[in-house]
C-alpha cells in the first residue's frame, strides 16, 4: 500500500504520509519515506514540500513521543537523510505537530504552519528525550529560553506562538498553507538564500534572557512541576549541553541522558499512565458508536461547595447551567462564591474580563427544582443523605422531561436506592467529582444495575467534553475512589499508632511524589465530614481533634495549624493528642523507615483494588490507578498503586499486608494471591489491547 505518495506541485515535489487509521511512522511508512526522498533527490524538481495526507504533519500527536522504531531506516536517519537533502526542504504543518512530526519538521529548511497547528517535544512526559536531536534543533532555532518549557515541562507552542519564536516561518490561512510554502520557497531560490539548517545556527544559542543563571532559575521557579521526576531534568542538561557546546558534541551528551531515561523506571511507568488514559474510555458493551443523549442544558442541585464547582465546570465548557438550592440564601451565597473563584481566576490571569463574564451569564440561579422541567441533564450535589437524595429524585421523576439524564454526585451512596425511587432508573447515573470539582479532573461515572447504555455513553462524553477525565465503576459504598481511600486512611493511623508521627507520614508520602500526605489531606477535605460526635468508635485520632474544634482547614487547625497562605505547621497540641493515642494503643512505639511506611500506606489500596476488580467494580486495574493520579495525585511517574504493587512483588505486597493486616477489613484478596501465584502483573488486569 503506497503511505507515501509523490506528486508535482508546480516546479515542487509533493509528498504526502498517510497510514491510516493513525499517521504513525510504521517501519513501511518509513522505508516509503526514505525511498520518496531518495526519488526527490534524483529528479529536476526545485525543492521538496512534505505534508500529512489529513491535518497534522506526518505523524499522529498520539503516538509522536513513543518513537522507538528499531527497523531502519529509524527516525534519526530520516532526520539526517531529510538534513542532508541537495534540495530546498518545505513542511508544511496543518494541525498538531509534536514528537517525531516535529524533529522531521526542523529538519526541513523552511516551516509553514496553519492557524490551528500546535508544537510540542512531549516525550518529556513519557520519561523521554526527543531521540533525533529534536532538544538540539529546537535550542537552536527558538533559543533555551523558550525550549525549556517545551522539553521539561511538555507545554506546546501555538502557532502564533512558533511563529514568534522563530520556529516557523509564516502561518497564512488553511487555505492559503501551500500557496504561501510556494511564495516563500521561491523567494529563497531566486534569491539563492537556502536558509541556515536548524543544526548549524548559533545566534539564538545566545539569547539567554537570565544569563548563565538561566537554568537554576528555570529549576527554582518549576520546582513544583519538576519534582522528582528524572527526564525532566535530563531533558534541561540536554538544553545546557546545546548551549555550551558544538552540535555533534551536544548529541553525544543528548543520547547519553536518553539511554539515562529510558533505564530509570519512571519511563515504563509514564508510558503506561499515558496508554491507560485512552484504555479508560473503552467500555465492552457501550461501543464507541453507542448513540447518547444530547446534552446543551444542564441542572444543578444544591449550590454548595461541589454544586457550585460542577457549575463552574459547566460554564467554562460552554454549557447553560440552572443551578437550584433549596433556600435563597445558600443559592446567594453559592452564587457569591462563584463569582468570586471567577474573580480570582481572573486576578491570577488564567482568564479574561469578558470570559468571566459571558461564563457568569450561562450561570442562573434558582430557587427549588421546578426551574429544571427542561433541562437535558441533571446533577444533584445536596447533602449526603439517602432520604434527601430520594425524596430529590422522586421530584426530579416528575418534573423534568423524558429522556433527561438524572446524574448524582454522592460521594458512595446506593445509586441502585437512588434510582429505584423513580419511574425512570434507566436514566439514573452517579457523576461523582473530586473537589474542587472546577478544577480536578477525575471523575467517576458510577454505572447503576439499571442505568442505560445511552446514559452509560451519555455520562462519558459529558464529562470528558468537560475537559475531565472519566472512569466507568460499579455501584460498592465510596465507589472505586473512596472505597480505596479507607485502608490508605486506616494504615496511616496504624502507623500512628506504632510510633509515627502524622508529620513523618506526610513527609514520606510527599517525598514519595504526592502532593500532600494522608493527614493533610484528610485536613483538605474536612475532618468533620462524616464524624458522628455520638459515636467515638472509628477513628479515635480523627474525634478527638474534631472534639478539640479543630476540623481542618476550614477551621485554620486540624492535624497541622494553618496560616492565612494554608502553610501547614505541626502544634503541640496535636503531638500532646498523639502521643496519648500511641500510649492508648498499647504498642512498643518504634521508629519506622520512610520506605516501609510507603509501603504499609500503597499495599492496602492495591489490596481494596484487586477486591474491587473480583467484584467487577472496576473494568480494570488500570483504572484504579488513573483514580488514584486524577484524583489523589499519585505522581504518574509511579503508575499508580496497582502498578506500584507489581513493581514490589507481588509475593512481598502480600507478606507485608498479613503481617499488618487488621481482619477482615485487610485481608488479602484472592485475585491478588492468584496474580502472585500465576506471575501475572496485576496492573494489566482487564487491560485490552
Ligand atoms: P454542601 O453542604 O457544601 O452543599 C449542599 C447544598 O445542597 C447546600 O447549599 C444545600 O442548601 C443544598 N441542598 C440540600 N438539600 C437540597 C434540596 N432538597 N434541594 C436543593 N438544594 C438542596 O455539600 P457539598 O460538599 O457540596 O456536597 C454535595 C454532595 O457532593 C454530597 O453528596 C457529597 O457527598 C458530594 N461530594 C462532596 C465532595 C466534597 O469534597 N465536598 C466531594 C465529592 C462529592
Amino acid at each position: 500500500m503506497a503511505l507515501v505518495t509523490v506528486t508535482r506541485f508546480e516546479e515542487f515535489a509533493h509528498v504526502r504520509v498517510d497510514s491510516p487509521p493513525a499517521i504513525v511512522l510504521t517501519a513501511e511508512a518509513r522505508a516509503q519515506l526514505m525511498a520518496a526522498l531518495d526519488e526527490v533527490e534524483r529528479s529536476d524538481a526545485a525543492g521538496l514540500l512534505m505534508m500529512a495526507a489529513r491535518g497534522g504533519f506526518l505523524v499522529d500527536p498520539d503516538a509522536s513521543a513513543f518513537e522507538t522504531a528499531t527497523v531502519p531506516p529509524d527516525l534519526r536517519e530520516l532526520v539526517a537523510r531529510l538534513e542532508g537533502l541537495g534540495k530546498l526542504t518545505f513542511a508544511v504543518c496543518e494541525g498538531p505537530t509534536f514528537g517525531a512530526a516535529l524533529e522531521l519538521a526542523m529538519a526541513c529548511d523552511l516551516r509553514v504552519a496553519g492557524p490551528a497547528a500546535t508544537f510540542g517535544l512531549p516525550e518529556v512526559t513519557v520519561g523521554r528525550l526527543a531521540p533525533a536531536g529534536g532538544v538540539q534543533r529546537l535550542v537552536r532555532l527558538i533559543g533555551p529560553e523558550r525550549a525549556l518549557p517545551i522539553v521539561a515541562l511538555g507545554k506546546l507552542l501555538s502557532a502564533h506562538e512558533a511563529r514568534q519564536a522563530g520556529l516557523v516561518d509564516a502561518v497564512p490561512e488553511p487555505e492559503d498553507l501551500l500557496s504561501t510554502a510556494l511564495t516563500l520557497a521561491r523567494a529563497a531560490l531566486s534569491a539563492n538564500a537556502r536558509p541556515e539548517r536548524a543544526s548549524r545556527r548559533e545566534a539564538k544559542l545566545r539569547e539567554t534572557g537570565e544569563g548563565p543563571d538561566l537554568f537554576a532559575a528555570f529549576r527554582d521557579r518549576n520546582a513544583k512541576p519538576l519534582r522528582g521526576r528524572v527526564a525532566a531534568e535530563l531533558n534541561i542538561q540536554a538544553v545546557e549541553a546545546a548551549t555550551s557546546c558544538a552540535f555533534g558534541e551536544a548529541r553525544a551528551v543528548e543520547a547519553r541522558l536518553l539511554a539515562a531515561a529510558l533505564e530509570s523506571e519512571q519511563a515504563p511507568a509514564l508510558r503506561y499512565a499515558f496508554l491507560s488514559r485512552s484504555q479508560a474510555q473503552r467500555i465492552p458493551d457501550v461501543p464507541e458508536d453507542t448513540r447518547d443523549i444530547a446534552v446543551g442544558r444542564v441542572g444543578v442541585v444544591g449550590a454548595g461547595t461541589m454544586g457550585g464547582g460542577i457549575a463552574m465546570a459547566c460554564a467554562n465548557a460552554g454549557l447553560d447551567v440552572v443551578l437550584v438550592d433549596q433556600a435563597a440564601a445558600a443559592l446567594d451565597r453559592g452564587l457569591a462564591t462563584i463569582r468570586r473563584n471567577y474573580a480570582q481566576t481572573a486576578a491570577r490571569g488564567g482568564l479574561g474580563e469578558a470570559e468571566v463574564a459571558s461564563h457568569l451569564d450561562r450561570i442562573v440561579g434558582a430557587v427549588g427544582l421546578a426551574a429544571l422541567t427542561d433541562v437535558d441533564l441533571v446533577i444533584e450535589a445536596a447533602f449526603e443523605r439517602m432520604d434527601v437524595k430520594q425524596d430529590i429524585f422522586r421530584e426530579l421523576d416528575r418534573i423534568c422531561r423524558p429522556g433527561a439524564v438524572l446524574g448524582t454526585n454522592t460521594s458512595g451512596l446506593d445509586i441502585n436506592a437512588i434510582a429505584g425511587v423513580t419511574r425512570r432508573p434507566e436514566a439514573v447515573i452517579g457523576l461523582h467529582f473530586a473537589s474542587p470539582a472546577h478544577v480536578t479532573r477525575g471523575v467517576e461515572v458510577i454505572r447503576g444495575d439499571r442505568t442505560s447504555r445511552e446514559v452509560v455513553a451519555t455520562g462519558m462524553r459529558f464529562a470528558k467534553r468537560l475537559g475531565k477525565l472519566p472512569v466507568l465503576v460499579g455501584v460498592t459504598p465510596g465507589f472505586v475512589a473512596n472505597r480505596t481511600m479507607y485502608p490508605y486512611r486506616r494504615a496511616a493511623i496504624a502507623l500512628v499508632a506504632e510510633g509515627a508521627t502524622p508529620w513523618e507520614v506526610d513527609q514520606a508520602v510527599y517525598d514519595f511524589g504526592f502532593p500532600m500526605g494522608p493527614f493533610a489531606m484528610h485536613d483538605l477535605a474536612g475532618l468533620d465530614v462524616g464524624w458522628n460526635p455520638d459515636d467515638a468508635s472509628g477513628d479515635i485520632l480523627r474525634d478527638r481533634l474534631c472534639r478539640a474544634g479543630r476540623f481542618g482547614q476550614k477551621s485554620m487547625a486540624g492535624y497541622y495549624d494553618y496560616d492565612e497562605g494554608r502553610t501547614p505547621t505541626p502544634f503541640d497540641v496535636v503531638a500532646q493528642i498523639v502521643e496519648r493515642f500511641q500510649q492508648e494503643s498499647g504498642r512498643a512505639v518504634r521508629k519506622i523507615s520512610a520506605d516501609e511506611m510507603v509501603e504499609r500506606l500503597m499495599f492496602p489500596i492495591a489490596n481494596e483494588g484487586a477486591r474491587l476488580l473480583e467484584e467487577g467494580k472496576a473494568l480494570r486495574a488500570s483504572d484504579i490507578d488513573l483514580i488514584w493520579r486524577f484524583g489523589y495525585g499519585w505522581p504518574d511517574y509511579r503508575g499508580g498503586p496497582m502498578y506500584f504493587a507489581d513493581q514490589k512483588g507481588l509475593g512481598h505486597v502480600i507478606r507485608s499486608l498479613e503481617a499488618s493486616a487488621a481482619p477482615p477489613d485487610d485481608e488479602v484478596s484472592l485475585l491478588l494471591r492468584s496474580a502472585a501465584s500465576t506471575g501475572e502483573p496485576l496492573h494489566c488486569w482487564g487491560w485490552r489491547d
